[in-house]
């Protein structure tokens, strides 16, 4: 028995999404009083991991893996957790786990909770807090299946260190033939990705036109955060269609999100609620987003964004 947890690496490098699901398993494999087992592929330094309490890292060094492909992975993962007697098996809720987590649940006839926000309030039966209903609500899931797989939702349970002398071992899987293959990936660099960022500074129509992103990209740059918008705004042609977060866009849970001009529609806000703080700057002390907002600047953008700059800006100097 032991609880596997894997550690994606992105150019053989964690992030701070791969600290956070390792401390997660150290919990759980504390809770079940067993090992914890850290599944990586293709990473350049495991012992990284330790530090949150990796004791054992399994590594898979294969070529054909440089770019994830769902299937390929899901074998490389269900190898390890059948080796190492898996019966808890821990997966972020990045694009790639949310494509992974169910496959290697099939693969091991595996009861799978997506979207869990603490460790298990229960072991016997096996219970978990999930987010629901666009993160509006929570459920509390029992995973009855002898094997259970856990999608973590981002930025929820917090990286916490946990030094161990841990040890990595190669593992030799076999790879089947996803049918897929990456012809090249064009990776946008020197940005903070919206997926990594700690905070995201997102616009909307409110802004009236592409002309005034000036503003919006000095206050990311300010605050080393990533720069995102609603939908109208990307269909509109006035920013990149990647940077459109909500219900149809990207899922964004960073510490801090700050909307300007943002109304608060529904669709939005299903795709933002998972950020801890929310500010708001609108013209509208009517506009919904107030509802849901941690701070709100009733307040024309043109006027308190340049100020906000400012500020900040002697702050940091200071
Ligand atoms: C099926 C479906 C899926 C959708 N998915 C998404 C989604 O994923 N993401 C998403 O964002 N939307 C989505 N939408 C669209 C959504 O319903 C809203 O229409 C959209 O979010 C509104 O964008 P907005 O707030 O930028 O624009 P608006 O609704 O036009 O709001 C602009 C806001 O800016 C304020 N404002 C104006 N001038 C200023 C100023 N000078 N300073 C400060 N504030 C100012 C206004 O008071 C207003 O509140 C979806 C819609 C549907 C039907």
């Amino acid at each position: 028995m032991s609880v596997l947890v894997y550690a994606s690496a992105t150019d053989g490098t964690f992030k701070k999404a791969a600290f956070e699901v390792v401390s997660y398993g150290k919990k759980v494999a504390t809770q079940l009083s067993t090992n914890l087992v850290v599944a990586t592929i293709n990473a350049t330094d495991a012992s990284e991991l330790y530090k949150y309490g990796a004791e054992k890292v399994v590594n898979v060094a294969n070529a054909t893996l440089a770019t994830f492909n769902a299937k390929g992975y899901a074998a490389v993962l269900t190898q390890i957790a059948t080796k190492e007697n898996a019966n808890v098996i821990v997966v972020d809720t990045s694009i790639d786990g949310l494509y992974l987590a169910p496959l290697v649940a099939v693969n091991l006839e595996a009861g799978y909770a997506s979207n869990t926000v603490e460790a298990p309030s229960n072991i016997a039966p096996f219970t978990v807090k999930r987010k629901a209903f666009s993160n509006k609500a929570f459920s509390n899931t029992v995973i009855s299946t002898e094997i259970k797989v856990i999608g973590l939702a981002k930025n929820s349970f917090g990286i916490y260190e946990n030094p161990v002398a841990g040890t990595t071992e190669n593992f030799d899987a076999e790879i089947p033939n996803s049918g897929v293959k990456s012809e090249n990936i064009e990776r946008i660099t020197g940005k903070v990705t919206i997926a990594d960022a700690d905070v995201v500074v997102s616009a909307g129509r409110g802004l009236k036109g592409p002309e005034n992103w000036g503003m919006v990209e000095e206050l990311a740059a300010v605050l080393n955060a990533a720069t995102a918008c609603s939908k109208p705004v990307s269909d509109l042609g006035w920013r990149p269609h990647g940077e459109h977060v909500g219900q149809t866009g990207k899922p964004v849970a960073s510490n801090l999100y700050i909307a300007i001009g943002i109304s608060g529609a529904i669709q939005h806000l299903a795709g933002i609620n998972a950020s801890k703080v929310k500010v708001v700057v609108n013209t509208d002390p009517e506009a919904p987003f107030f509802k849901a907002a941690d701070y709100g600047v009733v307040g024309d953008a043109f006027e308190v964004i340049p100020q906000l700059i400012e500020k900040l800006k002697a702050f940091k100097a200071a």
